[in-house]
């Protein structure tokens, strides 16, 4: 009777709590307005980043421990000779319910657009996206620098979130493709392999989605990698794509305009779509942490660095055909980024600079993975095959937008084509929150498991020699 009516009082707690994971994001899917639906975008990327490393970082030590717990009650209920087969099996099937559902851990629907379409007017022909490692959007806008100086030539966000795990492979491929790294697949740095431990859903993987490097090199623009290391820049486009990888921010930035200055009629002809990858600010986050005033140095001297390739376009008068965008893969706290709780280090700065863009203009939040849909917007080439990110409509100039490709109402637009791209992070967002309600439902069954096998034993020693319950009692009593 009691123990019914605690497995009963368990199973309406489980109950209760899934209906929580799925009532709980659900705001984010009914944006009023354009500016709502900006700032469901950040909020929904966060809220899904948190589910992941909550599900993440209790799958493992979690099965590990009902494991434990479930051998401990075992041996309790033998010492008793009672062994429920029964409740094993129900245990069994739990354990398999949760593990085919952590498995198929990829959950949202890639939207597959159809091939290469011809080219549309672009809004610029020459993109630059850079990506400063490691910098925190708090200490990007509170140092002052090329960027901040220059804040209202260009546009920039809010709030802008960068996927799950928070370290670099994962959202620069995210840059790219324009999707998660659960689609992508590249889950994790070289780097961290080592360091993952329990997290073992997720791991370093060659990417399996199309980039926007690869779509545009289809188109015959020009594409080009400067990143800090040839293993990432490998993983950026196609045969056709240079490679200028290896090097710190200073260097990287000078090969970029070298390049630059050496194919400028080639670049005019055919456009350019460019990544540099600066990684100073990385390192002194590693080196001297977030507070520091080194690390605050590092990213004014990138910041500079920008303000040194925008003069040089600038001084080749690009500027009304370019858009330089700015953001970076990941923050950091303390001396770390690497599993640490996301809403600490997912939010990056963005700053975009150029003829199509509004000047002043302020976006209430986005995410990496609308870049790639973003950039092919912007050169009218088709977004990357998995994308699953939006176009940041509220960037350009708004004459721009009606005249070069007929956008009138870009209220009604963004409310239309964000929807259906907070839909995939919902989904993705429930069923992570609804795995780590499961691993915890497990964990408290199996603690009642062993607890009533303890109140099992209690009772028979009654019976039985003073000793065995003494033992028992002593060994352990704690576990409740
Ligand atoms: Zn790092």
């Amino acid at each position: 009777m009691l123990k019914n009516l605690l497995k009963n009082k368990l199973l309406i707690t489980f109950i209760a709590l899934i209906a929580i994971a799925i009532i709980l994001p659900m705001p984010l899917l009914f944006p009023a307005t354009s500016n709502d639906a900006e700032a469901a975008l950040a909020s929904s990327e966060e809220f899904r980043n948190s589910a992941l490393w909550l599900f993440d970082n209790t799958f493992v030590p979690v099965v590990v421990l009902a494991i434990l717990l479930e051998l401990f009650s075992l041996a309790l209920r033998r010492r008793a000779t009672i062994i429920k087969r029964t409740t094993t099996k129900k245990k069994a099937t739990l354990i398999l319910a949760m593990i085919v559902l952590s498995t198929c851990a990829t959950f949202a629907f890639p939207i597959s657009t159809a091939q290469n379409q011809a080219q549309q007017t672009p809004l610029a022909k020459i993109v630059i996206i850079v990506i400063l490692d490691g910098t925190r959007a708090d200490v990007f806008w509170g140092t002052s620098h090329w960027i901040t100086s220059h804040r209202d030539e260009g546009a920039w966000a809010r709030r802008f979130i960068c996927t799950y795990p928070t370290v670099t492979y994962p959202n620069i491929v995210s840059i790219v493709t324009g999707t998660w790294p659960q689609i992508h697949g590249c889950e994790l740095s070289p780097r961290y392999v080592k360091e993952r431990n329990y997290l073992i859903l997720r791991d370093y993987r060659t990417p399996r989605a199309e980039d926007i490097f690869e779509v545009a090199d289809n188109y015959g623009i020009l594409t080009v990698t400067v990143m800090a290391s040839y293993s990432i820049g490998s993983l950026i486009g196609d045969s056709n794509t240079t490679h200028l990888d290896g090097g710190d921010a200073r260097s990287n930035m000078e090969k970029a305009i070298r390049f630059i200055n050496e194919h400028k009629s080639e670049i005019e002809a055919r456009g350019l779509l460019m990544c540099i990858h600066l990684i100073d600010s990385d390192e002194y986050l590693h080196d001297f942490s977030s507070d520091s005033k080194e690390y605050k140095s590092a990213i004014a001297m990138e910041a500079n660095l920008v303000g040194m390739l925008i003069n040089n376009i600038t001084a080749k008068g690009w500027a009304n055909d370019s858009v330089v965008i700015v953001t970076a893969d990941h923050g950091g706290i303390g001396n770390a980024h690497f599993n640490r709780y996301p809403p600490l280090v997912d939010e990056v700065p963005f700053w975009v600079w150029g003829g199509p863009v509004l000047p002043g203009a302020v976006i209430n939040g986005g995410r990496l993975i609308d870049i790639a849909p973003t950039v092919a917007f912007i050169l009218g080439i088709r977004k990357p095959k998995e994308s699953t990110g939006v176009v940041l409509y509220k960037l350009f100039k708004p004459d721009v937008l009606e005249n070069l490709k007929g956008i009138s109402s870009v209220e009604s637009l963004v409310l239309e084509e964000y929807s259906n791209s907070l839909r995939g992070a919902y989904v993705d967002t429930v069923l992570y929150l609804c795995g780590f309600m499961v691993v915890m439902f497990l964990l408290s069954f199996t603690v009642r498991g062993a607890i009533i096998g303890m109140r099992i034993i209690r009772r028979l020693s009654r019976y039985a020699s003073p000793t065995p319950h003494r033992k028992y009692r002593y060994k352990y009593g704690g576990v409740k």
